[in-house]
């Protein structure tokens, strides 16, 4: 059933519609096509009858030359190798061949099932800046194919402490190593590591370049909430808050979503932490509408979905930021007030949790809107897609997948039951 909820979703996005609208489609209820993209460890997942799954893919086969091609749009590659250092080697059509392969992923990354395609491949994990999530995830993932890591944390322990340059690290790891995650303070230093090897190299974040990793993750969270909240990404207005100056998420995710259609961003921080002009000029280049204010109480008011930032205080001398007071919390009375039912608040995390700090409040933990730890969880079906793309090994995962033989629980967070599994 897992290849149902595949195709089905693959068809929503292909089609550019709801799930309201593809129900009406195929002519079925919005609640049977709910059941039908359940988990299949949900209790109320049903099979979709084979006369529908026949309609599904007549529509399909009926779309234009390209679009209805299930073949992958990419490679990912950067000047002809394959490596992900950027969010602009990303169209559309071949983010959403990216987030096909990571729905057929899920499985693994919920603990159903397991794949060995990866099985004696090696990924070397460099992390030369602090890292709980990306280097983890990474390396979670690249095991969950089947493969092996390989860590190191920081310049202290790391031969960089002695002299050594990029390029001399980079091509001795590429002895060792069959792909590099690499994250490090400068900007444009990974690229540096990428253009001295041959063997895939992957952007964890540049100092305050560039995240796109985060930004996929990002973007295949809202597109799977919007989903089950029956929106599409195409006219969504999206309210970005905190530091954009130094924030290398938003950068970019906001470039990515600038592939979508008659967006509206507002963003939103204080006026020496603002989004760089060259950012802003590249969404503007989308036709999106942009407002810049340092106002959140205005800036919230009916956003689809508010993206949360720390303050990067590693990037700056400065310690103090005017206007960063405790009004610029987002919490759950600013929420409740200007924010709708189905406003989605994310945050790439960390977020500042000690006291003084007004990174997002913790009092919105147990609210379903709060979607963090959805896009952690997303982060493992996404970067193990990013892995099968890079080496090649896409083709061969439904077909290698086996029943995982532990137990897990069905959700992995006391809290994810609210959803009821219709994600
Ligand atoms: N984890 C994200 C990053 O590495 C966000 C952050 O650190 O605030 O960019």
């Amino acid at each position: 059933m897992t290849q149902q909820q595949t195709v089905l979703r693959d068809a929503m996005r292909r089609l550019n519609m709801t799930r309201d609208a593809f129900a009406a489609r195929i002519g079925v209820s919005r609640r049977a096509l709910d059941t039908w993209l359940l988990p299949d460890e949900s209790p109320e997942s049903r099979a979709m009858p084979e006369i529908a799954a026949r309609y599904v893919g007549e529509i399909l086969a009926r779309m234009p030359e390209g679009s209805a091609s299930t073949q992958s749009a990419y490679p990912i590659e950067f000047e002809g190798r394959p490596q992900l250092l950027s969010i602009d080697q990303f169209s559309r059509e071949s983010a959403e061949a990216l987030f096909r392969t990571a729905d057929m992923m899920q499985p693994i990354a919920r603990r159903r099932k397991i794949t060995r395609v990866l099985e004696g491949a090696v990924l070397a994990n460099l992390f030369f800046e602090a890292s709980t999530r990306t280097r983890v995830s990474f390396g979670a993932a690249f095991c969950r194919l089947g493969g092996s890591v390989c860590d190191t944390t920081g310049f202290t322990f790391s031969s960089m402490a002695k002299g050594e340059s990029i390029y001399d690290t980079s091509r001795v790891i590429s002895g060792y190593a069959d792909a590099i995650v690499v994250r490090h303070p400068e900007q444009g230093s990974v690229a540096e590591f990428a253009r001295a090897t041959n063997i895939p190299v992957i952007n964890a974040g540049d100092g305050p370049g560039e995240h796109p990793s985060q930004a996929l993750l990002d973007l295949y969270t809202i597109q799977r909430e919007f989903s089950r909240l029956g929106k599409i990404v195409d006219g969504a207005h999206i309210a970005m808050v905190g530091d954009l100056k130094y924030g290398r998420t938003v950068h970019s995710l906001a470039k990515l979503l600038s592939l979508h259609k008659g967006l509206k961003f507002t963003l939103v921080s204080p006026a020496s932490l603002e989004m760089p002009a060259h950012i802003v000029e590249r969404i503007g280049r989308g036709g999106h509408v942009i407002e810049q204010t340092s106002d959140l109480r205005a800036g919230l008011a009916n956003a689809d979905v508010v993206y949360a930032t720390r303050i990067q205080k590693e990037r700056f001398a400065d310690e103090s930021i005017e206007g960063y007071t405790p009004d610029f919390q987002i919490n759950r009375a600013l929420v409740d007030d200007v924010c709708g039912r189905d406003t989605l608040i994310m945050h790439p995390l960390p977020r500042d949790s000690r006291p003084g700090a007004n990174d997002l409040a913790t009092d919105l933990n147990h609210d379903s809107r709060l979607a963090i730890f959805r896009q952690t969880d997303n982060g493992i079906a996404v970067r193990m897609a990013i892995f099968a793309a890079l080496l090649g090994v896409e083709n061969q995962v439904r077909h290698s997948m086996r029943d995982a033989t532990w137990k897990s629980p069905a959700s992995v967070g006391p809290d994810d039951a609210v959803f009821h599994g219709f994600d």
